[in-house]
């Protein structure tokens, strides 16, 4: 049998206002060729000066990865041409990155957490964009130097599902240090994923394959997944060599294959040089001690969770998932919503209101409010049920909780007088089942609990209902 051997290299546009070596902006969506100026156009003459935010959100990035930060890292040119890129050559990190040895955590699904390596993080510039219309192509350099991060794994996943893992945990670190949008639709978090397969038992790498620039975590699982199928299936019908080459893939969302776009380059090739435009990057220890002060990252969140408001591990995975997740919880617990409520309330009722795609931060129900309706469960005014139904009306309309719960008639009996008033109507209807149930025949009580909330119309507070039944019934 095979194992499956995967390395990612991530591209996470970082969200300085102005491009890595020029003033312009990096603003996305403009008219082509706006955010432009002879340094970003390559005019001859024109120098390059390093945007120091740039390099700030590096350095937050290796105290992330708990990685080494290299205080003295330098630029290189990586020479190819094509026509979104108009020096002919990108301007990229080579022997030496500003961030190298990191490392990640997964949480896999058998509950166990695994560690992945970070090879490096390099400093880079992006290039245009190639517009091809029907009779004419053109160039839009509007992206062309947007500072970029390439973050390159160590190849230590083993499934596409623990790629997916470690994409979703580098996409939530990003975000948590707020040092790029990664907004997978705009292009700000781009993946090239390498793949090879080997026999088990191996640990030589084999040959590898990299399918490029796939942009959406199933797209880029589909893609894997294809290409563990087409290599194992070459292996088997004895045609690996011929078959599985260095060779750069795409993949065709259509089909969902992969195919041969180009032999790959070999490092060789670039010729990269040091860029004699640009010093070398000396980092002060000040500056990377300032840089190494960053919010509270998801596993230390998650652990916090779990510890100090025994939120469950897996719950506190899902909550943790996004910084914004994770604010709008802390933001109902700061309103006083228990955690417990919180999380389900959060991560079951709310998500699976809001739909695909839509955001916690997009909600139309805000924290505050969600928090509100899960006092109004915790101090016993309406029943878990009925809160499923204020929410849905909230998700349309934003009134007031109690306003709502009044006007949608939806409190919860839990006066004694009145579920006791109930309980006695319903014993003396169903007299001969009430001694069956006195006289041991358990199964009954459930149909008493029934009746009462059938005749309470459904507002009767259940734990109400069962307590003051069993005292009535003299089964404590
Ligand atoms: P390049 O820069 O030419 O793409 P690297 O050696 O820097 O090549 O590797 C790029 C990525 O490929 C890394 O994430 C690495 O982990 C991964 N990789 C290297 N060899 C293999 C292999 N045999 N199988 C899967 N991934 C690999
Ligand atoms: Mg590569
Ligand atoms: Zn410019």
């Amino acid at each position: 049998m095979f194992e499956v051997v995967i390395g990612l290299e991530i591209h996470a546009q970082l969200n300085t206002k102005t491009k890595i070596f020029c003033s312009c902006a990096t603003s996305f969506g403009e008219n082509p060729n706006t955010n432009v100026c002879p340094v970003c156009l390559a005019l001859p003459g024109a120098l390059p000066v390093l945007n120091k935010e740039a390099v700030k959100k590096a350095i937050s990035f290796g105290t992330a990865i708990n990685a080494t930060v290299n205080k003295r890292s330098i630029f290189n040119r990586k020479n190819y041409f094509y026509p979104d890129l108009p020096k002919a050559y990108q301007i990229s990190q080579f022997e030496i990155p500003i961030v190298e040895k990191g490392e990640v955590y997964i949480d896999l699904e058998d509950g166990t957490t695994k560690r992945i390596g970070v090879t490096r993080a390099h400093l880079e510039e992006d290039a245009g964009k190639n517009i091809h219309e029907a009779n004419t192509s053109s160039v839009d350099l509007n992206r062309a130097g947007t500072p970029l991060l390439e973050i390159v794994s160590e190849p230590d996943l083993r499934s596409s599902n623990e790629a997916i893992l470690y994409l979703k945990k580098i996409h939530a670190i990003l975000r948590y240090i707020n040092i790029s949008d990664a907004n997978m639709q705009e292009g700000s978090f781009r993946c090239d994923a390498n793949v090879s397969i080997r026999p088990k038992g191996d640990t030589k790498l084999y040959q590898r394959v990299e399918i490029k620039n796939l942009n959406s975590f199933r797209f880029i699982q589909k893609a894997i997944d294809f290409e563990v199928e087409r290599q194992s299936e070459a292996w088997t019908d004895g045609v690996y060599d011929k078959e599985v080459v260095q060779e750069t893939r795409l993949f065709n969302i259509e089909t969902g294959e992969t195919r041969s776009m180009r032999s790959k380059e070999d490092s060789a090739e670039y010729r990269y040089f040091p860029d004699p435009d640009l010093l070398p990057v000396i980092l002060s220890d000040d500056m990377i001690d300032e840089c190494s002060k960053i919010p509270e990252l998801p596993d230390e969140k998650k652990a916090r969770y779990v510890k100090e408001l025994g939120v469950k591990p897996y719950d506190a995975g899902v909550i943790t998932s996004s910084v914004e997740l994770a604010k709008y919880f802390e933001e109902m617990i700061g309103f006083g919503a228990s955690p417990k409520n919180s999380v389900s309330w959060l991560s079951v009722e709310l998500l699976g209101r809001l739909g695909n795609g839509v955001g916690v931060e997009n909600s139309p129900v805000k924290a505050s409010k969600l928090a509100a309706l899960v006092k109004r469960i915790e101090d016993g005014t309406v029943s878990g049920k009925a809160a499923k139904d204020i929410l849905d009306f909230l998700m349309q309309n934003d009134e007031d909780i109690d306003q709502v719960i009044d006007k949608l008639g939806l409190k919860q009996v839990s006066d004694d007088g009145a579920i006791i008033a109930i309980i006695d109507a319903v014993l003396s209807a169903n007299a001969d089942k009430a001694n069956e149930l006195k006289n041991g025949k358990e199964k009954l009580f459930g149909f008493f609990v029934g009746q009462v909330m059938k005749e309470s119309k459904g507002a009767a507070n259940p734990s109400k209902v069962n307590e003051l039944l069993k005292d009535k019934l003299g089964l404590k």
